[in-house]
């Protein structure tokens, strides 16, 4: 079989525990064989970071900012738990904050559909992609506990002088609580815009939420710029036959239960914190969930939503078999490889990843699937396939489809 050419030079990641081991059984057995391609390596690992201290994540996402596309394992952020378990020098910063602050970009949740894997929700028929804005709000606020009876106030102070303006939250009678948040327009209209830059490019509806009856300045700021951006793109929107829509949050949560899916939401920061979490467990399995870094300047980072599975690698260290789902880590690879071609300009390559992916939706079709799918298959299966005999029968199946 002749190999496949990536033109430019694909950024691996590698990172931790049990997502590190189905992360090397799929660079083995499902890419090398079939891709000549240049990888620029970066471990990940807890280990390499803490020997580096930490200067490989710094790095790697230079890389990416160089070559455009990278893949990333998943990877241990360290609490103190973790420092003591693996003897770090210190409690590492998350490696997927550090490469989001140097990429400024967005994240962006997908989820995997299989026919035999329903959704908790009857109506769900395609995907619902979830981007979060990733700054501010209660993410970097302050906070105050007052002991007693006093008066709270908002104070801002321009620089170079002018007049302060004062707003008074609220005159304590007794003990209670306060916070003061913020956020910029300039992060708030660079999510707007990647939100609307990957809806048109996945061709998708956008939606956007907030509470803007209550919180007439602050959420009304968010959804003035948001209708600012997306005026702006009127034209692309019709275009690509595609709808910017936007709701009252909650009126938002009720019409995304009610839908058959297939639109981009685009949630505030905790609204994207909580509904990413509902959303993933409402489409079958976090090994069902992919997630892809959208840099303002068009660079991309892709992952799978879920985490190290340290219970599973623990029992793999016990020398257990596991039944550890590789499917999102499967569709991080190929993210990365149909992006890469596209950028190239390299058909062979994005048809390659394509194929890729529908082989795996065909091997969980075919009733070959790990435990946490067998779980909710329908119909059922009566024996789940462990780690590496999913990707094994995966393997088998390309190596057919490709020869
Ligand atoms: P996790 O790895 O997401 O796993 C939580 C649980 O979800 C697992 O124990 C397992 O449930 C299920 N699960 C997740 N992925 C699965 C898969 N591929 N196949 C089958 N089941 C899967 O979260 P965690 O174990 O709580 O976190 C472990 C480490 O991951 C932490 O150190 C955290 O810092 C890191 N983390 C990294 C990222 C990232 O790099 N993007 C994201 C999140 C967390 P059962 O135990 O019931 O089988
Ligand atoms: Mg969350």
């Amino acid at each position: 079989m002749a190999l496949i050419k990536v033109k430019t030079p694909l950024v691996e990641m590698d990172g931790d525990e049990m997502a590190r081991i189905i992360w090397h059984f799929i660079r083995e057995k499902l890419i090398i064989p079939h891709l000549e391609l240049d990888i620029r390596y970066y471990d990940l690992g807890i280990k390499h970071r803490d020997d580096t201290d930490d200067r490989v994540t710094v790095e790697s996402a230079n890389a990416i900012k160089e070559l455009g596309v990278g893949v990333k394992c998943a990877t241990i952020t360290p609490n103190a738990a973790r420092v003591r378990e693996y003897g770090l020098k210190q409690q590492w910063k998350s490696p997927n904050g550090t490469i989001r602050s140097i990429l400024d970009g967005t994240v962006f949740r997908k989820p995997i559909i299989m026919k035999n894997i329903p959704p908790a929700v009857r109506s769900w028929k395609k995907p619902i992609i979830i981007g979060r804005h990733a700054y501010g709000d209660i993410y970097k606020n302050v906070e105050l506990v007052v002991e007693g009876p006093g008066i709270a106030e908002i104070v801002f102070t321009p620089e170079g002088g002018g007049e302060k303006k004062v707003v008074r939250i609220h005159d304590f009678r007794g003990k209670g609580v306060i916070m003061g948040m913020h956020n910029t327009e300039k992060s708030v209209r660079s999510f707007a815009r990647a939100c609307i830059n990957y809806a048109l490019s996945e061709k998708v509806d956008l939606w956007f939420g907030t509470k803007d009856t209550i919180s007439k300045q602050y959420h009304g700021f968010f959804r003035d710029v948001f209708a600012e951006e997306a005026e702006k793109s009127g034209d692309a929107f019709t275009a690509a036959g595609i709808r910017y829509r936007y709701l009252l949050i909650d009126d938002a949560v009720a019409q995304v239960v009610k839908s058959d899916g297939g639109m981009l939401w685009a949630c505030m920061n905790y609204d994207g914190d909580v509904m990413s979490d509902m959303v993933a467990t409402g489409f079958g399995s976090l090994g069902l969930m992919t997630s892809v870094l959208v840099s303002p300047d068009g660079k991309y980072e892709f992952e799978a939503a879920h985490g190290t599975v340290v219970r599973h690698y623990y029992e793999h260290l016990k020398g257990n078999a596991t039944s550890t789902n590789s499917v999102a880590s499967i569709f991080a690879w190929t993210g990365a490889l149909a992006k890469r071609g596209e950028l190239d300009n390299t058909p062979d390559v994005v048809r390659f990843a394509r194929v890729l992916e529908q082989v795996v939706t065909e091997t969980v079709e075919s009733g070959t699937m790990t435990k946490d799918l067998m779980l909710i298959a329908e119909p059922r299966v009566s024996k789940y396939a462990c780690t590496e005999e999913f990707i094994d029968a995966v393997a088998e199946r390309l190596k057919k489809r490709l020869g």
